[in-house]
């Protein structure tokens, strides 16, 4: 569905002057910087995926998806999606895609989305059957029949972004690409995004996605593309993602005697909820789960203890610490 070949992208910008002199100088001459926000990057999507896009801010998402959707040419290499070059055959290309940007509207502030809605039928060509059929569904689905007859500069941000998704998905694309379709959002909200992104997917579409929400991740993403300077530094499955941090485990205690902070090799502290309530990083190829009961319920006795695997935010910064080292590519 999508090939992408060394894929680069460079800004070039103005340097900004700190100091009052350098502003002045900056008035006759201003030097340019180079910005290289996608390096080189090369894969290839299935119809059908569902991928989270995952990295640091300025870590070049974003540059991606617009030069995915179209918006951007990149500085050098090829994507082929859908067969098209998205910036040479834009036009066609739109037609066959759909793209919700979590910090731009598509909708018109002071109109209704419901006039909204109409106007992308127009401009997309979609035929009225269609068009009423989609639209029932999505409305109910996402359940904005009671507000979509409301100017757009009167709902609140879950209820716009759930047109935003009406607006990306009325023509029907085989290709969605959402950035950060999720941030700001109350839970509730969240909640019925993913579920519909999901409803979608099961019917085929295809989903490449950024986000900040790990959440959104868990919940939606069998593939995970971690980008740290422009660069791919993962591409698997959270599992694997998971897995590639060795043995490592989340551990939640409490004990009936005040934690330390500092620990032994192999033990981290992840989060201290109070004195004697904390959540570890064990690293059990270090310290087994069998020892490390041992050595501390001596000490601190434990009341309550759990197990599980890593939080995904742990392994992210474990993986961002690793910056630059290619972990896994498929
Ligand atoms: P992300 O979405 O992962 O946060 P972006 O793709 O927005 O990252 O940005 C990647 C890098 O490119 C950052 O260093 C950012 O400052 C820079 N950048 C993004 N857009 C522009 C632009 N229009 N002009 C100059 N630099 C830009
Ligand atoms: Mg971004």
């Amino acid at each position: 569905m999508i090939e992408i070949k060394n894929l680069t992208k460079t800004y070039m910008t103005h340097e900004r002057g700190h100091t009052l002199k350098e502003t002045m100088i900056n008035l006759i001459k201003r030097p340019m910087k180079q910005v290289d926000a996608v390096k080189n990057i090369s894969l290839t999507v299935e119809k059908g995926e569902m991928i989270a896009f995952l990295g640091p801010n300025g870590a070049g998402k974003s540059t991606t998806l617009k030069m995915l959707s179209g918006v951007l040419h990149p500085t050098s290499g090829e994507i082929k999606a859908l067969g098209l070059t998205p910036w040479k055959q834009r036009s066609e290309y739109v037609r066959k895609i759909g793209a919700v940007f979590g910090q731009k509207s598509q909708l018109l502030w002071d109109i209704p989305p419901a006039d909204s809605f109409y106007m992308n039928k127009a401009i997309y060509g979609v035929p009225e059957g269609d068009y009423k059929r989609t639209l029932d569904h999505l409305t109910t689905v996402l359940d904005v029949k009671e507000i979509m007859r409301k100017p757009t500069r009167q709902l609140s941000l879950g209820e716009r972004m759930k047109c935003e998704f009406i607006m990306a998905m009325l023509h029907g694309p085989e290709l969605v690409f959402l950035d950060e379709p999720t941030i700001g959002l109350d839970v509730i909200a969240k909640e019925t995004i993913r579920d519909f992104i999901k409803e979608m997917n099961s019917q085929g579409v295809t989903f490449i996605l950024t986000t900040h929400d790990l959440d959104d991740v868990e919940m939606l993403a069998e593939r995970v593309i971690v980008i740290n300077h422009g660069e791919i530094v993962f591409d698997n499955t959270l599992g694997e993602l998971r897995g590639r941090l060795g043995g490592k485990k989340a551990v939640r205690l409490t004990t009936d005697t005040p934690f330390p902070d500092k620990f032994i090799a192999g033990v981290q502290l992840l989060n201290r909820i109070n004195e004697c309530e904390v959540e570890l990083e064990i690293d059990i190829d270090i310290l087994p789960i069998k020892g490390f009961i041992r050595q501390f319920n001596e000490t601190y006795g434990i009341l309550d203890m759990s197990i599980e695997a890593l939080p995904i935010d742990a392994v992210m910064k474990g993986l961002y610490a690793e910056t630059k080292k290619v972990i896994a590519l498929v």
